[in-house]
């Protein structure tokens, strides 16, 4: 199992509680999805976090995961990142839905989210000029990361 620090033990009392709130159950394969993507800035693959999974499940398969992820998809503890088909944990934990804006360093794959009002809200307008409604977007930027730039 990926050694878990005391800071994700926090984010994952906190998903605890949301799902008690909600009346939602975490499973404990929801949790430990959770808790693998917790474990690193780095953003995972569905494959690797199966790879990971059937550390401790090795009965776990393809669906079991995916099936946690729509969960926690659905819940917004997690992001998906589109550009590279893969999944990082929520900074909030959001309560409630949220646009985010990644940036996603190619050299070492972590994620950095950003939560942009302003950004969201210009996007919002400009679409507004053409009547248009929003109901999604993905906001993603490529580029090196402060650690791996001072390589
Ligand atoms: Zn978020
Ligand atoms: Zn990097």
């Amino acid at each position: 199992m990926v050694m878990v620090n005391s800071l994700d033990h926090q984010l994952v009392k906190q998903i605890e509680e949301i799902c008690a709130a909600r009346g939602v159950r975490l499973t404990t394969q929801r949790k430990r999805v959770f808790e693998l993507i917790c474990s690193s800035p780095k953003a995972f693959s569905a494959y690797e976090l199966l790879e990971e999974l059937q550390k401790v499940e090795p009965q776990a398969k393809p669906p079991t995961v995916y099936r946690a992820l729509d969960f926690l998809l659905e819940q917004g503890f997690i992001h998906r990142v589109e550009s590279t088909n893969s999944y990082i944990q929520c900074c909030s934990c959001n309560a409630h839905k949220h646009y985010s804006h990644l940036l996603i360093c190619d050299k070492c794959s972590n994620v950095i989210e950003l939560q942009d009002d302003s950004l969201v809200a210009l996007l919002v307008d400009n679409a507004a000029k053409h009547d248009f409604t929003i109901t999604n977007h993905v906001i993603e930027t490529h580029g090196v990361c402060k650690a791996c730039s001072a390589d």
